[in-house]
């Protein structure tokens, strides 16, 4: 199997294997099978979500790409395709990760080239006149840029929700939705549920309503679906806590009540035997700049058993890790509960995951749960290694970095030392700290994320060269702990900044919270040279003088970090994202863009899912599940909106 498939615009798509499937055994293939249908089934419930006219623009490029009866090999039709392929990638109008609305890149004019070129059959009610008014709010949506501008707004100067183009508000000004829930949050106690996370909030008559994603409401096609697969899936379970978190998520789902959703989540933290497992629900609120609403999303994944004892031992020495970090003694746990870790294959990616995906899971996200009950982390194994196997061969290492003693050491230590960095930040990191009471994550408002995101990369930075970590075996060699801080300063400080447009700052909660410990390391560490930037051949370079220092810098700053969420001390947070993490050095940026275009890569990937094919012969009874790779982007993304498309185009 080929890792590569194709690459267009800011856009690589690869393909994850999934390793070993045929040799699981029969029960968790038809298990993983159903799930990974019930995954599937909420796609355009994320697409509704990211913004109002998301399915109803891709049925109009949809319709053109199956219909268009005119030349396709024109230049004009090809920047039709990569649009189409870009809107399919972002789950919407709005790039995946700047959230800025994608250009269309061809005329207005050759749209209407195209609509009339192509078919529109089967609806009557987009026939003549109404299929030009149709048309022209497609247009306006598409070629007016004073419309529907961005998904996610994090400009503190304006409105965050006026300016933000997501659909979980409608109508409601940002301060009449904080106030809403800062009340609702008053009402729950020491566990609340998750106040607002499964509705859109709007405003009839004067009054705020939310209107609930459940079965009988909104979303409930999709919904309906997703249900009928779990009920199959609860047959095939692997235990009987997996079929009663099953059911409790089917409850929730049919309900929309949120106290069923933290059961679900509290017996799936429980839930550690089994070795088939998915998340499917409304997870993270990424998408919402008041980060109370959750975007819909699945992953269903397997043990991988080999790795998974890197990550068992570091569960079991979670607590030794916590007594020797360097925060201060009240801010650590005393005992340090349900760190669960396992490395993972994925074997399906769904809505928020796909195809853009993220290589870890540190889930529930509720406080209190985690707090009481623990929570599961997972490092995904066949993602992370098809990542790295793309990433050998591309020239970015040649380019960026500063010596070829690093770049061996990267060839040699870069991906246990990645997948080290990656299991401390997922399985100790988050979990690890405690807050004083009374705080909670409100308290550092807009700034939790990068926050929290910064102290468990601090967390696995600091410890990934202590010695420990080679004392249990984690790590073959000290030069593998200084394959991470190469490879980490070297995208915090220069490559990552291929991501951000000229003259634009950064808004990503990880990518600030990278630039923040490079950038605040840097400056710590200035007067010493630990970390400094080195001109050669008039190229700018990263070189760590001192790996020791630098570690003892990280370790500052993770004291000051952890301090900064048990004591909620917005005023630190605002600080220190504002001065390290957001601004851009625009004449750095540009030398790092002009290097990174001649290598002519992706800065994004995202991934191909296999194809699932139930065998139900003799009799109709499920007898194997094969998997099949071939199956190409285009031809993907188009079958999952025939097959997959249960949601009408207007969902207000
Ligand atoms: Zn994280």
């Amino acid at each position: 199997m080929d890792v590569f498939a194709e690459k267009f615009a800011d856009l690589k798509i690869l393909r994850y294997s999934v390793p070993e499937f045929g040799k699981l055994d029969l029960q968790k293939k038809i298990y993983i099978y159903y799930l990974s249908q019930a995954a599937l089934c909420g796609r355009d419930i994320l697409w509704d979500q990211n913004n109002r006219y998301n399915l109803r623009v891709r049925y109009v490029l949809e319709t053109i790409w199956n219909t268009f009866k005119g030349n396709r090999e024109t230049p004009e039709f090809k920047q039709f395709e990569i649009y189409l392929k870009r809107v399919w990638f972002s789950n919407g109008i709005h790039h995946h990760y700047s959230t800025d609305k994608l250009p269309a890149g061809f005329a207005e004019s050759y749209f209407d080239e195209l609509v009339s070129g192509s078919k529109w059959p089967g609806f009557n009610f987009l026939s003549g006149k109404k299929l030009k008014i149709f048309i022209d709010e497609i247009k306006d949506v598409l070629f007016n840029p004073e419309k529907e501008i961005k998904r996610v707004s994090l400009d503190s100067e304006s409105d965050l929700l006026r300016s933000s183009y997501n659909n979980y508000y409608k109508d409601v000004e940002q301060a009449e939705a904080e106030k809403f829930y800062v009340e609702l949050k008053a009402t729950g106690g020491a566990e609340p549920i998750s106040f607002g996370l499964n509705s859109t909030l709007v405003k009839k008559e004067g009054q705020l309503t939310e209107i609930v994603w459940k079965l009988d409401g909104k979303y409930g096609l999709a919904i309906n679906q997703i249900v009928f697969w779990l009920n199959k899936a609860i047959e095939y379970a692997e235990n009987e806590l997996q079929k009663k978190y099953i059911g409790h998520l089917i409850q929730y789902y049919v309900t929309g009540d949120l106290s069923l959703f933290d059961q679900y989540s509290i017996e799936w933290v429980k839930e550690q035997e089994g070795d088939v497992d998915f998340v499917n629900g409304f997870i993270e609120v990424y998408g919402d700049p008041l980060g109370i609403k959750g975007s819909w999303e699945s992953i269903v994944n397997y043990k991988d058993p080999e790795a998974s004892k890197r990550a068992t031992i570091l569960s079991g020495n979670a607590q030794w890790f916590e007594d020797h970090s360097p925060v201060d003694a009240a801010y650590k746990k005393t005992k340090v509960k349900g760190v669960s870790a396992k490395v993972i294959n994925v074997a399906i990616l769904a809505g928020d995951c796909y195809p853009a995906t993220p290589i870890g899971i540190n889930l529930p996200n509720a406080e209190w749960i985690r707090e009481k009950h623990g929570s599961k982390s997972v490092t995904i194994e066949n993602i992370t290694q098809a990542y790295f196997l793309d990433s050998m061969n591309n020239g970015m290492l040649e380019e960026f970095a500063s010596s070829v003693e690093e770049i061996e050491r990267a060839r040699t230590y870069g991906y246990q030392a990645g997948n080290l960095h990656t299991d401390l930040h997922e399985c100790l990191g988050h979990g690890s700290g405690k807050v004083k009471e009374g705080v909670n994550t409100d308290n550092l408002a807009n700034y939790y994320s990068t926050i929290e995101e910064t102290r468990a990369d601090l967390f696995a930075l600091y410890y990934i060269m202590d010695e420990q970590v080679i004392k249990l075996g984690l790590l073959t060699s000290n030069d593998a702990a200084k394959a991470e801080f190469d490879a980490y300063l070297r995208n915090g400080l220069l490559t990552q900044l291929t991501r951000i447009k000229p003259g634009k700052d950064i808004e990503e909660s990880h990518m600030r919270n990278r630039q923040l410990i490079c950038r605040w390391v840097f400056e710590g560490g200035k007067e010493q040279k630990v970390v400094e930037f080195v001109c050669l051949n008039d190229k700018t370079y990263v070189k760590i003088n001192d790996y020791q220092a630098l570690r003892g810098l990280f370790g500052r700053l993770l004291k000051e970090i952890q301090r900064i969420k048990s004591e909620g001390d917005l005023e630190a947070a605002r600080d220190l994202v504002e001065n390290f993490g957001v601004k851009v050095d625009r004449i750095l940026h540009v030398e790092i863009l002009e290097r990174f275009k001649k290598l002519d890569l992706a800065p994004y990937s995202g991934f191909l899912n296999p194809v699932y094919e139930l065998k139900t012969w003799p009799c109709g009874k499920p007898s194997d599940v094969l998997i099949r790779y071939e199956e190409d982007y285009t031809a993907q993304m188009l079958r999952y909106s025939r097959d997959y498309g249960f949601l009408p185009m207007v969902n207000d």
